[in-house]
């Protein structure tokens, strides 16, 4: 089978970048190793994607945005940042910002779903599920990809979004640094009975690291870091155990709180690869950078690493030039590179000196979000990063 472009991974950065692609008039192939009735139909996972104000245009241009259900979207107004048990919290407002709010709280499911019904209507794609892929051979101009079980594949281009543990990264000899933190993310919904006003708060406490994500009506969602001795105790708890866990966790700023969804653990693992690109492929979301959750920016960072590659690729293809050039590439490259790498740097101050739990590294979060507080330049910095369009 011959196609321009082969997308490995059906998840929202391939998706979305096949998104990208339409009325170009370039065939495109997205493979995923999951049957189609599960990409089809995705469930709840327990992410619940923050959005900044440039992923909602990109989202919009798409046309994917009209497609969230009204009640799917939640509006983050303000966050809140503390530090242990101390009273000082940094507070990052909207009001600080370009915007009358940070942002926007959407189920990860919700987006899957809509980018699926979106991709499959298109004329030029074929999804080729249920197989992953086994070998990537570059031969003169183009690709040749080899499936799991037996079908080949031909493309001008191949994209990699096949997850922060991407095989085709390594199929292309293409290297990451990858930095296991250690620890495991637990994610769940909960109602209360006090109302979050649509904050976001993120304690990050001794020994574990908590966050809440205010959804729509008396509900949120409980982001829990632990080590995984401390999580196989809390995975061992009755839905009402863990409630009440959480409820004291959050020092009753909730007021009372029970279990509303089914809980999900996710391992942290950062990922940067040492390169976006290798000889006629691309790589793209999580497959490119990996970002640890606790600043909310893998899926933001991954849609416009998606649309910088498309705008290359399309820029291309409209002057009747190759889009597996290595111009191309070498555009998304320095450009994706140039976006990423800050935010990745600073995610891993924060996890850094957040995970530190010597007396001094106690010290010095106190104070760093004392004086952050301060200083409004560096609140509106925050503020005007995320409204930004
Ligand atoms: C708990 C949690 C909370 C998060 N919160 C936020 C947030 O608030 N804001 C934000 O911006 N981001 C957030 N993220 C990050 C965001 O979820 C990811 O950045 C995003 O899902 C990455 O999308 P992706 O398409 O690159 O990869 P994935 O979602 O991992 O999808 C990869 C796809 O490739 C398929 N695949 C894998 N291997 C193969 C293969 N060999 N062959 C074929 N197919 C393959 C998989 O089945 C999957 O469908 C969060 C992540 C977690 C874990």
């Amino acid at each position: 089978m011959k196609f321009d472009v082969v997308v490995v991974g059906a998840g929202p950065a391939g998706l979305c970048f096949a998104r990208s692609l339409r009325g170009s008039g370039l065939s495109v192939a997205v493979v995923e190793k999951q049957p189609l009735a599960a990409i089809a139909d995705p469930q709840f996972d327990g992410r619940e994607i923050a959005l900044t104000h440039a992923s909602r245009r990109i989202l919009e241009q798409l046309e994917l945005w009209p497609a969230f259900a009204a009640a799917e979207i939640s509006d983050l107004r303000d966050a809140r940042i503390s530090d242990g048990d101390s009273r000082h919290a940094l507070q990052i407002s909207a009001a600080d910002g370009r915007s009358g709010q940070l942002g926007w709280l959407v189920p990860n499911q919700v987006i899957r779903r809509a980018a699926f019904q979106a991709v499959s209507a298109q004329d030029e794609v074929e999804l080729v599920t249920g197989s992953g892929v086994q070998a990537v051979v570059t031969q003169g101009n183009g690709v040749a990809v080899q499936l799991e079980d037996g079908r080949q594949l031909q493309a001008r281009l191949l994209v990699a979004a096949d997850s922060r543990f991407s095989q085709v990264r390594r199929l292309l000899g293409v290297g990451a640094r990858s930095r296991d933190h250690g620890t495991q993310m637990m994610v769940c919904r909960f109602r209360h009975t006090r109302p979050h006003d649509h904050v976001a708060w993120e304690w990050f406490d001794y020994g574990h690291t908590l966050a809440l994500l205010p959804l729509n009506g008396e509900l949120s969602s409980a982001v829990l870091t632990l080590n995984p001795a401390q999580m196989q105790r809390v995975q061992a708890m009755t839905d009402v155990e863990l409630a009440a866990d959480l409820q004291q966790r959050m020092r009753g700023c909730r007021g009372e709180v029970s279990l509303a969804s089914s809980r999900h653990v996710y391992p942290l693992v950062s990922v940067y690869a040492e390169r976006f690109v290798a000889d006629r492929a691309a790589l793209i979301g999580d497959a490119a950078v990996g970002m640890h959750p606790v600043t909310a920016h893998g899926f933001n960072l991954g849609l416009q690493g998606q649309a910088r590659l498309a705008r290359a690729l399309l820029a291309a293809h409209r002057n009747g030039a190759d889009i597996g050039s290595q111009a191309v590439l070498a555009r998304y490259q320095r450009q994706h590179h140039a976006a990423a790498f800050p935010v990745y740097a600073a995610t891993r101050a924060v996890i850094g000196l957040y995970n530190d739990e010597r007396p001094m590294a106690r010290w010095l979060r106190g104070t760093t979000l004392r004086l952050a507080n301060r200083v409004p330049p560096f609140r509106r910095a925050i503020a005007a990063h995320l409204t930004q369009v």
